[in-house]
């Protein structure tokens, strides 16, 4: 699913197959979950094939890399050129990138000096769908920001996700939404969230989440609609009030919610300002379009 025979990917200053790319079993990141990635999606515009703010998710892996101790050797401008460079060698225009730096043999607990850049590149529809979703409170909480980097996109940070989503996905459901150690609502295992209430939206402030680079395009598109935009903590009992709700993340893009626990959004998805942030993120996206952009 995720490559062929033919997938080059980037490894470490070469293109490469990926079938014949291997990692050795002593590595940390494996061992630890010590590495950083992110997650990109590029669209095929009428400009040619566009990464979505590759300087944003290039600028944040550093960010990520710094936070674990990782020294990240190649500029957030190398990372962009050279995936333009793969997605090329791999004839992909709408793809889902995966930048992943991982470190090589270390089985203590302290930083690695050896630093692995490996950058994928796949074909992958929106990761949750396009139903609207099922959503369940999850009995799992995110990572207290006291015993980790939350806003660090970091590899062991994902088994928290994992747990979660099983979780939800068990219970016959489609995804989690989870509370942040004070038992307000934070976010999901890989998206964020927004609720929206008498046209205005709400969604969790910086602090406990990720901060999300499609959540800041919500608000840039938020901001040139009019549409008001409230970052406060709430509760989970909040959103039994709320009009609609949605995630939102690189490979989700814009996803409605149409059920919260047993509570049903009662809005017309169609009516809702949520809808059309939604049609905005996909017209911004595809025409790669940063401002101004009128429906
Ligand atoms: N929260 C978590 C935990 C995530 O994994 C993601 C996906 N990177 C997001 C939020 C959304 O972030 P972005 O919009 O930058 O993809």
């Amino acid at each position: 699913m995720y490559y062929n025979e033919d997938t080059i990917v980037f490894l470490n200053g070469s293109y490469v197959k990926a079938s014949e790319a291997n990692v050795g079993l002593y590595n940390q990141t494996m061992h630890y979950g010590n590495g950083v990635f992110e997650g990109i999606r590029s669209y095929d515009t009428p400009d040619g094939t566009r990464i979505f703010k590759a300087k944003e998710h290039y600028d944040r892996l550093h960010y990520s890399a710094k936070k674990m101790h990782i020294k990240l050797a190649y500029s957030a401008e190398e990372l962009e050129q050279i995936t333009y460079t793969l997605l090329e060698k791999n004839n992909l225009k709408d793809a889902y990138i995966r930048p992943l730096v991982y470190l090589g043999e270390n089985m203590s607990l302290t930083p690695t000096v050896d630093v692995h850049v490996v950058i994928m590149a796949w074909e992958w529809g929106k990761y949750l769908g396009d139903q609207a979703l099922k959503v369940m409170l999850s009995s799992y909480q995110r990572p207290n920001p006291k015993a980790c980097h939350v806003q660090a996109k970091v590899v062991g940070h994902y088994t928290n996700s994992i747990l979660a989503t099983t979780e939800a996905k068990s219970k016959g459901f489609d995804e989690a939404l989870l509370t942040d150690m004070h038992g307000n609502i934070a976010e999901g295992p890989g998206a964020n969230f927004f609720y929206e209430k008498e046209g205005k939206l709400y969604t969790a402030p910086l602090g406990n989440i990720l901060s999300g680079i499609t959540r800041q395009t919500v608000f840039e598109i938020a901001k040139e609609l009019d549409i008001e935009v409230v970052e406060q903590f709430f509760t989970p009992e909040e959103i039994y009030t709320a009009d609609a709700a949605f995630f939102c993340g690189t490979a989700a893009e814009v996803a409605p919610i149409g059920q919260f626990n047993d509570y049903v959004f009662p809005m017309n998805w169609e009516d809702t300002n949520s809808q059309m942030i939604q049609r905005m993120y996909k017209r911004r996206v595809s025409t790669n379009e940063y401002q101004n952009v009128f429906i």
